[in-house]
């Protein structure tokens, strides 16, 4: 517990793709403080093992389709803790600024005169790629990178999807999160936009885990890649030019893949 006048905060934590040793070392020290943990599910059980035993440790997973905390219910926990005089610590896997409520969760905390603390975590969208050689960006292949959602939430008010034409003539490296279910309509709406069919694409399953497994194709065999090689969640895609990088490496062409786990 904290002394009463301090006032209550709570630090959002990102914990990183995976692998324990791509944590920050603030992120460790926050872990090592904490008396309350909220965690979420993608964040990897090594990483747990920086807290103190007295550490008592909620998991809120929010995958999508299964059954999660809403959202509303983790914020007033977070409040309350805080308010109580724990040290609370919010553990989200990669950063959680991307793709992670990290915003939403600033909002309600402050809202409720809780100060906050951010300390930033490795993104997969980074570190994932980077684990299979591709850079996500390269001057000789792509002028920059697109972080998007293959996830539109269906029939939410104002929430479209990415713009697959606009992305399709950028020229930059797409990392596309949470698009494993939606493969093959992405596929189409980037063939659509005019983008060519051997653009090279890759797909990286729990990257940065011993789980992890990938694969490198053409954008017009992503979704059949995706299905043939059993690539689940969490995954990337990734989309451009940038990913030739990685595929001069013969291990990760996906036709080998597939003769191998044949
Ligand atoms: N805040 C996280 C992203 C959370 S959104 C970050 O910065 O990395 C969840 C999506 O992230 C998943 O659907 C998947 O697309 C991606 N993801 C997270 N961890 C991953 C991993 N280890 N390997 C591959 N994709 C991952």
């Amino acid at each position: 517990m904290t002394p009463a006048s301090t006032p209550p905060r709570v630090t959002l934590v990102g914990a990183g793709p995976g692998d324990p040793e791509l944590l920050t070392i603030k992120a460790v020290k926050a872990i090592r403080r904490a008396t309350v943990l909220l965690v979420d599910d993608l964040v990897g059980d090594g990483v747990l093992r920086y807290a103190r035993a007295s550490t008592r440790i909620v998991h809120v997973g929010k995958r999508g389709g299964c059954a999660s905390t809403p959202q509303a219910f983790i914020h007033k926990l977070m409040v309350a803790e805080a308010r109580r005089g724990e040290r609370v610590v919010r553990l989200k896997g990669g950063d959680p600024f991307v793709f992670g409520r990290g915003g939403e969760e600033c909002d309600a905390l402050r809202t409720a005169g809780i100060e906050v603390d951010i300390v930033s975590g490795l993104t997969a969208g980074i570190a994932g790629p980077a684990a299979i050689g591709i850079p996500v960006t390269d001057r000789r292949h792509a002028p920059g990178v697109a972080f998007v959602t293959g996830h539109t939430q269906d029939g939410a008010a104002g929430k479209s999807g990415p713009d697959w034409h606009a992305l399709a003539r950028s020229g930059l490296t797409l990392v596309i999160y949470m698009g494993v279910a939606r493969c093959q309509d992405i596929q189409a709406s980037l063939l659509q936009a005019g983008m060519h069919a051997d653009t090279p694409a890759a797909i990286i399953s729990q990257a940065c885990t011993p789980r992890q497994r990938q694969a490198v194709c053409r954008l017009a065999d992503m979704a059949d890649t995706l299905q043939r090689n059993g690539l689940s969640s969490p995954a990337l895609l990734l989309v451009g030019e940038a990913v030739r990088v990685a595929s001069k490496l013969p291990v990760l062409d996906a036709r080998l893949l597939r003769a191998a786990v044949a």
